[in-house]
Order: structure tokens, then sequence, then C-alpha cells
């Protein structure tokens, strides 16, 4: 019976850790958006290689502290926060229904993102996360995450202005498949960040070009050496 009593108490104890750390997508980190405002115009982002890549080398953040945030980006989400924007993320964390991570890291690493965002600078304020775990409606390309925050909005008594919302990020021209507009073959893993804004009827701007990496040559950024050797030469030049 003690046996029993302390099998019961053991699971009961790891049960209960394993829901200790707060869920925190899709809820606004500020509550700035008030309904006096009416129209919200939204900045959509994806999260990886858009605002960070992971500091283990694995694809997405495997830890909540996984992070590394992007040269500038926090440049250019004050100067949207300060242009009345909603900063949204909406990220695609297949490798929850994998299993290769939990809601908890996912979750975790997501707001670790922005909070290292706005500690660069005070006014990159990143006002809403979301992220899709499996492979349904909510799934980039789909539009999912785009329709939830619309609801989440509407609730409030606001409405998404969605001609004056865009989409970035890195998903863009896939290998083998897409050609740019330019008549250079796709590069990248997949196309669906473009695909989602497409679907959403929303402008796309892929991150080299929105933070301005492109004049250096970076088409995707995707390893935590390949930002350090960026950032290398940028200091030698100046
Ligand atoms: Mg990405």
């Amino acid at each position: 019976m003690k046996m029993l009593a302390a099998f019961l108490l053991v699971g009961f104890l790891s049960a209960s850790s394993a829901f200790s750390q707060e869920i925190r997508r899709q809820t606004f980190l500020t509550e700035e958006f008030s309904k006096e405002q009416g129209l919200v115009k939204v900045a959509f982002f994806d999260a990886d290689s858009t605002l960070r890549v992971s500091l283990s080398g694995s694809v997405s953040a495997n830890g909540p502290t996984d992070v590394m945030v992007l040269p500038d980006v926090e440049i250019k989400i004050a100067e949207l926060a300060k242009a009345g924007y909603l900063i949204a993320v909406v990220s695609n964390q297949g490798g929850i229904k994998a299993g290769a991570v939990t809601h908890e890291i996912a979750d975790a690493a997501l707001h670790y993102t922005i909070q290292q965002i706005a500690e660069k600078n005070a006014d990159a304020k990143i006002h809403y996360f979301d992220y899709a775990e499996g492979s349904d409606e909510f799934r980039k390309p789909e539009k999912g995450m785009g329709l939830r925050l619309e609801a989440i909005l509407k609730a409030r008594g606001l409405t998404l202005d969605w001609a004056n919302s865009f989409m970035v990020g890195d998903s863009a021209y896939k290998k083998g498949k897409d050609v740019r507009p330019n008549g250079k073959p796709g590069t990248h893993f997949s196309n669906a960040d473009r695909l989602f804004a497409e679907n959403l009827g929303i402008p796309f701007i892929e991150p080299t070009d929105f933070f301005g990496w492109r004049k250096d040559n970076i088409d995707v950024f995707e390893k935590v050496s390949e930002v350090r050797e960026y950032l290398e030469n940028k200091a030698k030049i100046q």
C-alpha cells in the first residue's frame, strides 16, 4: 500500500511539473490594442530563419533559450510598432506533433525570442504569437493562423485590416519547384510563408529584403555560424 501511495505521488509530481510552464500562444503580450482603434493592420512574421536561428543547430529551438535573434530585426520591429502595427509571429512547429519538441518548449522559446528582441530595443514590441503544431488548417501555407488572429480581434470589437497587412518569412521559393520573379530558380526548403501570404491576399516580403541582409548577399540565415560570419564581416567594414 505504501509502495502504491509513493508510486501515485511520483506520478502526480511528474505530471504537474510537465504542465508547470505557462502556455502563452495566441495571447496578446500587451493590451494596447483597444476598441477605439477599430481597424488593426498586422505585420506577420515567421520565426525560424526570419527572426531567429537556434544556437544548437536544430531546425527550430530545441530548448526554451535555444535562440539567437537575427541581425537588425529589432530595428524594423520597433519602426513597425511605432507605426501602429500589431506585430504577430506565426510559426510552423511541426516538431511538436512529430515528438521532437514539446508544446512547453516551443511556447517558451517563442516567448524568449520576443523578450530577446525587446531587450535589444525597448520599442521593438511583438504583440502576439501563434504556432501550428500539426498538419492541419493552421499549418502554413494554410491560412488558419491568420484567420484565428482575425477572430480574436473580432471578439475584442476590432477588425483586421487585411488591405494594410503583410507577411515576412524565409520560406519563399522552393528549391526544385519554384521560379523567382527574376527568373532564377528557387533556393528554399519550403514556400509555405509566401503561399500563406498569397492565400490571405496580403503582400509577401523575404526577411533578407525586409531586414536589409540581401545587400550583403544573404539569401537565408540557417545556422549561427552564418550569422556570426555576417556580423564579423560587418564589424571589419566599419
Ligand atoms: Mg522559417
